[in-house]
């Protein structure tokens, strides 16, 4: 099998030359399984990664749902192997992130922070990104103790305490992760059952560096120069009390990252884009893929799916448009 590759300089595009065939937005799982379909059909189609090349997944220390990985696989690592795959039949991905969008006119037009694209189809697999709690303190003190990743931030705990918002599966599998570093996490969740799944459920009840505190929201990150303590509400009695920890990780959802495209898809009411069976929008040529239009599963897999359904797809697309 050839092994091609396009120089990462050539600029087709952005130059105004010949339209790409297809520009992907996004490099998480739904971004590269797209390039790898619509490479291996010879659109030649450049990822733009955005801030996070392999996107949410590449920040998770271990994925163990991934099929083919029976031991389990480094989030990052597998970033990585998608972009590696995608780029042996022809992909190019680029190291730039999309700041404006015009899909009214064809070809499409995309801004980025270092230039501009023309595409024919566009993929747009933008993800999502964690929800803040905007409490007093989180802002101020993110990177000093408040923290959305354990995965990235959990080394600096070592033998410290954590505190935990959140009760689904992100909460559950990064506060088990904190585990491995800090001396004690405790998992602060406003109600007195957890979303999360029975396995992590299970995992987390049963790990004796975990507690929980239930019916409680934390309503401040305390500190100066780092957190030293958060102060907690019971929202069943409104009482009011402070735990000493040095460090606050954030676990409760996400809002999809759809800000460029407001006006120029169709999105509902959480922002998320809407997309058909097809992983088609509402403007012909322009398809949708994991996070960015899926509110409920969330998955990598879920969202490799879709994005190479999306792939599939533009492939239909370009060749019935006669390209
Ligand atoms: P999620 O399932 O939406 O859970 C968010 C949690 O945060 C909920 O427990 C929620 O409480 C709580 N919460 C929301 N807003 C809050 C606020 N303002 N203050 C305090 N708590 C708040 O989000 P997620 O855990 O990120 O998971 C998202 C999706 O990814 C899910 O479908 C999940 O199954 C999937 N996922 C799967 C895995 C895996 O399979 N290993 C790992 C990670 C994520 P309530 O429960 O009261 O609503």
């Amino acid at each position: 099998m050839f092994d091609l590759k396009l120089p990462n300089n050539s600029d087709v595009s952005a130059n105004g030359d010949e339209p790409l065939k297809m520009l992907i937005i996004g490099s998480g799982p739904a971004g590269f399984a797209a390039a790898l379909y619509a490479a291996r059909a010879e659109l030649a189609p450049v990822v733009l990664t955005g801030m996070e090349l392999g996107g949410q997944a590449a920040l998770t220390h271990v994925i163990e749902n991934y099929p083919g990985f029976p031991e389990g696989v480094g989030g990052s690592e597998l970033g990585e192997l998608f972009q590696k795959q995608a780029e042996r039949f022809g992909a190019r991905t680029e190291f730039d992130t999309a700041t404006e969008v015009d899909l009214t006119k064809s070809p499409f037009e995309i801004k980025t922070e270092s230039g501009e694209y023309k595409a024919e189809s566009v993929v747009i697999a933008t993800g999502a990104r964690p929800n803040h709690l905007n409490i007093p303190g989180e802002e101020e003190l993110t990177g000093r103790g408040v923290s959305y990743c354990a995965t990235c931030d959990g080394w600096f705990f070592k033998e410290k305490k954590v505190v935990v918002v959140g009760g689904g599966d992100s909460a559950l599998e990064e506060a088990l992760y904190l585990t491995r570093h800090a001396s004690s996490v405790t998992i602060v969740h406003r109600r007195d059952e957890l979303r999360a799944g029975p396995i992590l459920q299970t995992r987390a009840s049963e790990n004796p560096k975990i507690n929980f505190i239930w019916d409680s929201v934390v309503i401040e990150a305390v500190g100066d120069e780092k957190v030293v303590s958060v102060k907690i509400k019971n929202v069943k009695t409104d009482e009011e009390s402070a735990i000493e920890t040095d460090g606050l990780f954030i676990f409760i959802g996400h809002t999809p990252n759809t800000e460029i495209f407001k006006g120029q898809v169709a999105l509902d009411d959480g922002g998320y884009i809407i997309a058909d069976g097809l992983m088609q929008t509402n403007v012909v040529g322009v398809y949708a893929a994991g996070e960015v239009a899926d509110p409920h599963f969330r998955q990598v897999i879920t969202s490799a799916g879709m994005g190479a359904a999306a792939a599939i797809q533009a492939v239909r697309y370009l060749e019935e448009k006669g390209d």
